[in-house]
């Protein structure tokens, strides 16, 4: 059973269909249980017993990419991508998990030991030349479920994670601001040089910086509906961040950061709610409190900007990273993208899960990067950077996403 909330919305919905104009995968497929309206549809008939989840259902509601882009544009205000989220919940408790997600979430998720011993093992499955043979033989495509592609998404990986690699506190004497940075799972095992750059902008800025002991956001499985993890992980979150004496904490991760400002609903804690305040985007922290100074040189380097679902509808969220950018000329040139503010189709395992689907909307990024002219196309969000480069590559091209902490920092020291 739905939540009231959400019980009363689907009353709002006129089946207008005017969702259908802004759904990416309704744009692919043409089909009505994808779309906003159909979903609408198929929940009201399980709320009222007219249905029963089944398999089928299980698999229209894992197909939907919780980019919001329906509730954004829908007249009525019916905030579909909740409503989708809310019935994955409702389909946990009547069905549970599938066995494969069930197991990453309650025997992976919640260790941080174990998320670093897959790093180590997939760091030594690329360095060791295993993957290369593995890709020369052919053999992965031999496996189901497109491996062969999928084992593509993943970039080169360390092997040691950036948290392990940095102190737990930078030590400046007479810092101005004192900050927690909550780093996220890809940063911390897959693109650690994204945490490497955080650190060096905000040293450079006399910001003091603190990582303290932290967990996944949860958010893997707050978006599959399954309540107890993401509750655990919340809270472990929570416990290790209020005892901290800074006046902000920030993370580079458009995902983390929304799902951080979801805690006070999780928990209904107040430690939650005065944590939430506290909780800032980098790129909105360095434009709105820092108001960052860059003198960069010229490198004439064209870069674009590809909007994270999750951090384009915060306040600061789509003007802040375009500013640092601006900022950036002309060390970078900025040059706005036509479909920015488009979905890319990573939307957490999405990707994995549906990876046709997925790849097909991320064509449309795809080539408008290229009416860009754009070498470079940064991001906010590690997922959708992965996403972004994943795609570019599939495609052929050459440009590289990039986070925009990355570039920042890469101009201050071009500066140095
Ligand atoms: S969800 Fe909104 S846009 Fe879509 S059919 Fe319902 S009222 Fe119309
Ligand atoms: S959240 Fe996105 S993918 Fe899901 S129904 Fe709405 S527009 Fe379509």
């Amino acid at each position: 059973m739905l939540e009231k909330q959400y019980r009363e919305m689907l009353n709002k919905c006129s089946r207008c269909g005017g969702c259908q104009a802004h759904c990416p995968l309704y744009t692919e497929t043409g089909r009505e249980p994808y779309v906003a309206r159909g979903k609408v549809e198929l929940i009201e008939n399980l709320q009222g017993g007219n249905l029963e989840w089944n398999d089928r259902l299980a698999e229209i509601f894992s197909t939907c990419l919780l980019c919001g882009s329906c509730s954004e544009n829908c007249p009525n205000g019916v905030e579909v991508d909740k409503m989708v989220r809310a019935a994955r919940k409702d389909l946990v408790a009547a069905r549970g998990l599938p066995i494969i997600k069930k197991n990453v979430f309650q025997h992976l998720l919640k260790y941080n030991g174990r998320l670093k011993t897959i790093g180590k093992l997939l760091a030594f499955y690329q360095k060791s030349g295993l993957q290369k043979v593995l890709r020369g033989t052919g053999i992965l495509k031999l496996f189901p479920m497109k491996l062969a592609e999928k084992e593509r998404i993943l970039p080169r990986i360390s092997g040691k994670a950036f948290r392990d690699s940095f102190p737990a506190k930078t030590g400046l004497d007479n810092p101005k601001l004192k900050v927690a940075y909550f780093t996220g799972c890809v940063t911390n095992l897959v693109t650690p040089q994204v945490g490497a750059s955080v650190l060096k902008v905000l040293s450079s800025n006399n910001v003091e910086v603190i990582i303290p002991v932290q967990y996944c956001c949860g958010v893997p499985a707050l978006a599959s509906g399954e309540m107890e993890v993401a509750k655990f992980l919340a809270a472990e979150n929570i416990k290790y961040f209020k005892s901290l004496d800074v006046d902000y904490i920030v993370m580079d991760c458009a995902t983390c950061f929304s799902t951080w400002l979801e805690y006070p609903e999780l928990l209904k804690s107040e430690d939650a709610s005065q944590l939430a305040k506290k909780v800032m985007d980098i790129n909105i922290f360095l434009v709105e409190i820092l108001d960052i100074k860059l003198e960069p040189r010229n490198l004439g380097i064209k870069v674009t900007y590809h909007d994270p679902c999750h951090l384009k509808r915060t306040p600061g969220g789509k003007s802040s990273p375009r500013e640092l950018l601006k900022r950036l000329s002309p060390c970078y040139e900025y040059v706005e993208l036509e479909l920015a503010d488009r979905c890319c189709g990573s939307a957490g395992s999405f990707n994995l899960t549906h990876y046709d689907l997925s790849q097909k909307v991320a064509m449309h990024k795809v080539d408008s990067i290229a009416n860009s002219k754009a070498e470079i196309v940064a991001s906010a969000c590690p997922s959708c950077i992965m996403q972004l480069n994943h795609s570019l590559q599939n495609s052929g091209s050459k440009v590289e996403a990039k986070h925009v902490i990355e570039l920042v920092a890469e101009c201050i020291e071009s500066d140095e």
